[in-house]
C-alpha cells in the first residue's frame, strides 16, 4: 500500500501545469515524493494522505511560533477585514519599524521588502551606493538568496550536481588584482548572468588569514562583506572566536560595509538576532523568515547614514507589496509574542534544540552510526560523516548527503517531517512530548540500520 498516494497523484497533476511541479526548486528534493500539506497546528502538520508529522521543516524557517498560532491568526483576520493592501502608508509599518529599531541593536532605520532574496539585493545596493565601490566579499556555503548578483556556491542537496559545478575549486587565488579570469565565480544556475557575479570575491569562511589577505589586496574596491553570522545553511557552523570581531575591525578600518545576513538567525537566536547575542554591531542586517511568522515579509535594518540613501533618492527601493498591512500585522504580532516574559521563549527553543541534538548523538552512539550534530542556538544540523568535527564548508561537503535523504524518508514514515538537507528548525510550539516522540522515532530508524549492518 502506497503511503503517499494522494501526494503523488497531486504532484502528477501539478507537473502538467506548474513548472517542475513545485514552487521552489529545493522542495523537489524530498523523498520519496514532495508532500502535499493540508493543515498545520502547533508543532504538527498533516499531509494529503492523512498522516500527521512533527514538523521540523517549519516552512523552511518562518514558523517560529508553530502552525496557526491563534492570537496571530486572530489579529490577522481582524486586520484583513479592513483591507489586504493599500499602496498607501499605514500605521502598521511605523509600528513595526519602531519595534525593529527597538529590538535590533544595529537598527537606526529599516526598509521592508517581501523575501530574503530582495532584502539582500537592497543591502548590497545600499553598500555599493554608500561606498561608491563595486566588489562584494562573500563566503563558500553561505546562502543569500537566488538573485543573479549573489547566487553561487550553494551546496545542492544533490551532491552530483554540486560536484559538477565544482564548487570547491572556486576558492579564490588572490595572487594578483585580476581575479575574475583564473578564479571565476561560477553561476549557481543556468540562465544566470555571469557578468552579475564578476564583482564577487568568494572566500572560505572562518578563515582569518584568507579574510585579511583579501581585504589587504582588494579592500579599497570592496563595498561590502556579507556573511551569515552562523553558517546555518551549511552545517550550522559557529564563527570561530574572534572571527566576526575581525570582520568588524577590517571592514571598519577599510570603509567596507559589514552586512550580516540574519534571514535565518533573526528572531530565532534572540529578539536582537545573532548580532545581539554575539554583541557584534554590523552596519546592516537582512531579516526575513521568522519575522513574519509565516507571512512574506523581509527587510534591511542598519545605520542611519547608509539607510539615508533611500531617503535622499540615491538608492531606489521598490516593491508593490512592500510593507503591506497583512505582513506588518503578522510581524508585529509575531515579535510581540516572542517578546513576552522577557523573551523567555528563546531559551526554551534553544533547550529543545539542545535536547534533540544530545538525544540524536546518543542514539547514533547506541546504534554505532557515524555522524555529527552541530547545534547553534535553536537550530542544528545532523550530518552522517566520518569526520571528527565539521567546522568548515570543506568538512561539511564530505558528509553523506544521500544517506541523510534516506534518513529523512524513514523519519517521515515514523511521523517526523525533516528538511532533506540536514538542518532542523524548532518552534515555540515544540514541547517535551514532541522531542520524546522524535527521539524514539530516530532510535527506531537507527536500530533498523544497525540490524542491516550486522
Ligand atoms: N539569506 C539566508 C541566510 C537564507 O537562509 C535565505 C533563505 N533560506 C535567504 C537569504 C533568502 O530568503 P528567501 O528564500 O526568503 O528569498
Amino acid at each position: 500500500m502506497n503511503r503517499y498516494r494522494q501526494s503523488e497523484e497531486l504532484l502528477n497533476r501539478s507537473r502538467r501545469v506548474l513548472a517542475g511541479g513545485v514552487s521552489s526548486t529545493l522542495r523537489a528534493a524530498m523523498k520519496p515524493t514532495p508532500l502535499y500539506a493540508v493543515a498545520g497546528r502547533g508543532a504538527r502538520i498533516q499531509d494529503a494522505d492523512g498522516h500527521t508529522y512533527i514538523d521540523y521543516l517549519l516552512a523552511y524557517g518562518p514558523l517560529i511560533l508553530g502552525h496557526g498560532h491563534e492570537p496571530t491568526v486572530e489579529r490577522l483576520l481582524s486586520s484583513m477585514r479592513n483591507g489586504l493592501a493599500y499602496g498607501l502608508q499605514h500605521q502598521g509599518e511605523i509600528e513595526l519599524a519602531e519595534l525593529l529599531t527597538k529590538v535590533l541593536p544595529c537598527a537606526d532605520q529599516v526598509a521592508f521588502s517581501g523575501s530574503g532574496t530582495e532584502a539582500v539585493m537592497l543591502a548590497l545596493r545600499l553598500a555599493r551606493a554608500y561606498t561608491n565601490r563595486r566588489r562584494i566579499i562573500r563566503f563558500h556555503g553561505h546562502y543569500h538568496g537566488w538573485s543573479d548578483t549573489i547566487f553561487t556556491s550553494f551546496p545542492s542537496t544533490d551532491m552530483k550536481a554540486s560536484r559538477k559545478r565544482n564548487v570547491m575549486s572556486q576558492v579564490i587565488r588572490y595572487d594578483n588584482d585580476t581575479h575574475p579570469t583564473e578564479a571565476r565565480v561560477i553561476p549557481g544556475t543556468g540562465g544566470q548572468s555571469e557578468a552579475a557575479l564578476q564583482d564577487i570575491i568568494l572566500l572560505p569562511w572562518n578563515d582569518a588569514e584568507a579574510l585579511k589577505d583579501a581585504v589587504a589586496l582588494y579592500g579599497s574596491t570592496v563595498a561590502a562583506i556579507i556573511s551569515e553570522p552562523v553558517m546555518c545553511n551549511s552545517g550550522c557552523i559557529m564563527p570561530k572566536p574572534g572571527y566576526l570581531e575581525l570582520m568588524r575591525e577590517l571592514t571598519a578600518a577599510n570603509g567596507i560595509v559589514m552586512i550580516l545576513d540574519e534571514v535565518i538567525t533573526g528572531f530565532r537566536f534572540g529578539l536582537g538576532g545573532a548580532h545581539g547575542v554575539f554583541r557584534i554591531m554590523p552596519d546592516l542586517v537582512t531579516i526575513g523568515k521568522a519575522m513574519g511568522g509565516g507571512i512574506a515579509i523581509s527587510g534591511v535594518a542598519g545605520r542611519a547614514d547608509i539607510m539615508e540613501l533611500i531617503a535622499d533618492g540615491t538608492v531606489s527601493h521598490l516593491g508593490t507589496l512592500n510593507g503591506n498591512c497583512v505582513a506588518t500585522t503578522a510581524a508585529v504580532a509575531t515579535i510581540n509574542e516572542l517578546s513576552r516574559d522577557g523573551g523567555a521563549v528563546f531559551a526554551r527553543m534553544e533547550k529543545s534544540a539542545a535536547d534533540l541534538s544530545e538525544g540524536l548523538r546518543q542514539a547514533m552512539k547506541d546504534h554505532d552510526i557515524q555522524g555529527i550534530v552541530n547545534q547553534a542556538g535553536p537550530v542544528f544540523h545532523l550530518m552522517f560523516t566520518t569526520e571528527r568535527q565539521v567546522d568548515s564548508f570543506e568538512a561539511f561537503q564530505k558528509r553523506d548527503a544521500d544517506l541523510y535523504i534516506t534518513f529523512a524518508q524513514e523519519m517521515l514514515e515514523e511521523g517526523v517531517l525533516l528538511r532533506p538537507n540536514g538542518l532542523w528548525y524548532v518552534s515555540a510550539a515544540h514541547g517535551e512530548a514532541e522531542i520524546r516522540e522524535t527521539l524514539a522515532a530516530a532510535n527506531r530508524v537507527f536500530a533498523r540500520w544497525g540490524e542491516d549492518k550486522s
